[in-house]
């Protein structure tokens, strides 16, 4: 099995012509490979719901993490529990961070997000998902190289330094038309904040609709020079 400590350039070919573009055969050989040592970190974004679709396929009762950070939309919400009732036996866990938002502003001031993104995302997001993969081998991200130049490179396998796991990810080849047709031919829910100007969501706080249309990213942290909340920064690209 290829793990963080025995990685070796993955001789593996998957069909990227397919009707998934590679997705399916990924999360096939995924699913296959790693059993209970894999978990979906899924932010429900259009991409997870794609990916959710896609996962239910092959492994109906999947574990998918959500990163509670406790500021997310409600629609955000909305959508994780319509996702729940369409696949109720995927396993679909909210986690939350160690801290609540009070102790956090007892700690390092109000609206920490203002002043130090950074630090609000590695204590509500970056940790959560330290100790969410910690037990397990590889991880499940939706990352697609168009979405921005800190994407571009992102391979279906990759050797996550960050976390020190592999991080696959099935839709690098996808395009943000082909996510959408996907979500319109198989009728799934999504977060309804999509239809306004949102093509990226994360937390409230940090999210705005999108500044130009196309860099899908410009509405999120709008003012800060941020482009990711830190969990995908380190992956170290093979080709
Ligand atoms: S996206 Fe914003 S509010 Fe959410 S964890 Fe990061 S800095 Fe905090």
């Amino acid at each position: 099995m290829l793990t963080y400590e025995t990685w070796a350039e993955p001789d593996l070919v998957f069909d990227e012509t397919s009707d998934t573009k590679g997705a399916l055969e990924v999360l096939e050989w995924a699913y296959s490979t790693y059993k209970d040592d894999i978990v979906y970190s899924c932010s429900f974004g259009i991409e997870g719901i794609v990916l959710i679709d896609l996962i239910s396929k092959v492994n109906p009762t999947a574990r998918i993490v959500f990163l509670d950070t406790g500021l997310h939309f409600k629609e955000t919400y909305d959508c994780i529990e319509k996702v729940k009732n369409r696949y109720p036996d995927l396993n679909i866990e909210l986690k939350k961070p160690e801290i609540t938002l009070e102790e956090q502003k007892e700690q390092y001031g109000d609206k920490l997000w203002e002043k130090d993104p950074n630090l609000c995302c590695h204590i509500r997001k970056v940790v959560p998902l330290r100790e969410t993969l910690e037990p397990v081998k590889a991880w499940i991200s939706g990352l697609r190289r168009e979405q921005s130049p800190t994407r571009k490179h992102v391979n279906y396998i990759n050797k996550d330094e960050k976390f020190q796991k592999v991080k696959i990810c099935p839709l690098i080849h996808w395009t943000w038309k082909e996510v959408w047709r996907y979500v319109y031919k198989h009728d799934l829910p999504y977060i309804v904040l999509h239809d306004q100007g949102y093509p990226s969501i994360g937390c409230q706080p940090c999210t705005q609709p999108a500044i130009n249309m196309d860099d899908l990213r410009s509405g999120r942290w709008v003012g800060h020079q941020k482009l990711e909340c830190g969990l995908h920064e380190s992956t170290s690209v093979t080709k």
